[in-house]
């Protein structure tokens, strides 16, 4: 522990998430690859967002309604 929260946040990031904006980025293309490959393909191909998907909430959030979306229309 240190006396900076936000460092001790830092040092818990996996150094391969790609943080949010990258995450949102890519999102619809990786729930694509999901939906029609595999999920475990998909967190190969870009393990930064898997690993940002299990770290993010709010992004975790936004993965799951687009596979609910992708789902319910095809
Ligand atoms: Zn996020």
């Amino acid at each position: 522990m240190t006396d900076w929260p936000e460092l001790d946040g830092f040092l818990a990031t996996d150094p391969r998430d790609v943080g949010c904006e990258q995450a949102l980025q890519i999102l619809h293309v990786y729930v694509d690859m999901v939906l029609d490959l595999d999920p475990g393909l998909a967190a190969r191909r870009y393990p930064g967002v898997a690993v940002h998907l299990a770290a993010c909430g709010p992004c975790d959030d936004d993965f799951h309604g687009l596979l609910a979306a992708a789902g319910a229309t095809s």
